[in-house]
């Protein structure tokens, strides 16, 4: 059977893709074995690209190839490069982050002037009434403060700083929904004093709120990091 350009063109996709019948398809071969300018297009249609590049389809020139192995060869040598970078980073901040726990679970205990708790070597159990008498040294950069968890306490908490009474440094809350109050980026170089407001018999306890956890110390060691 002999088929038209039109009619070629209008089989062409479908014998790309297979699905025409066994006749089109012999009628599409047999016009295309003589038709210069449907074979043309078949290839056309089959590269996907505009137009038909010079060379015969399907042979790429020895130059393309040695530029397409070099530009292959450069991105996975980058790739390689980026991944040992980020492998080194992530391990460093690991052992940071577990140099950092460590020290939190064995923390450094300084001595300390006569008078004033260490609160390094152990947490102060006391109530809100008498927590100002005491001055109270960290050599971390947090003090917690948690009020007895049935007492209903809700109040103030005022961080000082034990040599300077003028104003407080820092400010807490606590409540029934929160009984404890972390002042935080505090540092060994001054000793503070803690006051409360009401609640006279509340018991309180002090601590230096360690946390010993890996991804805590991480969250430190990004945070040194990044400066915050
Ligand atoms: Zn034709």
């Amino acid at each position: 059977m002999n088929i038209t350009c039109e009619m070629a063109e209008d089989l062409l996709p479908l014998y790309l893709e297979g699905t025409c019948s066994a006749d089109s398809r012999a009628a599409l071969e047999a016009h295309l074995h003589i038709c210069p300018t449907c074979r043309e297009k078949r290839e056309r249609m089959e590269r996907n690209i505009p137009t038909l590049p010079k060379q015969a389809a399907g042979v790429v020139p020895l130059s393309d190839c040695a530029r397409r192995i070099r530009r292959h060869r450069l991105r996975t040598a980058g790739l390689v490069l980026l991944l040992s970078v980020l492998s080194v980073c992530i391990l460093t901040m690991c052992l940071l982050a577990v140099d950092d726990m460590r020290r939190q679970a064995n923390p450094t205990v300084f001595p300390v002037e006569d008078g004033v708790w260490n609160l390094t070597a152990g947490e102060l159990e006391t109530s809100a009434e008498t927590v100002g008498e005491y001055v109270l040294f960290t050599n971390s950069t947090r003090i917690s403060v948690t009020a007895a968890e049935d007492s209903g306490y809700e109040g103030e908490i005022l961080l000082w700083d034990a040599e300077e009474n003028s104003a407080p440094i820092l400010y807490g809350h606590v409540d029934e929904r929160g009984n404890t109050c972390v002042f935080e980026n505090l540092t060994s170089a001054r000793y503070y004093r803690i006051t409360c407001e009401g609640g006279a018999n509340v018991s309180l306890t002090i601590s230096e709120g360690r946390v010993v956890s890996f991804w805590h110390s991480l969250g430190t060691v990004v945070n040194t990091l990044l400066g915050r």
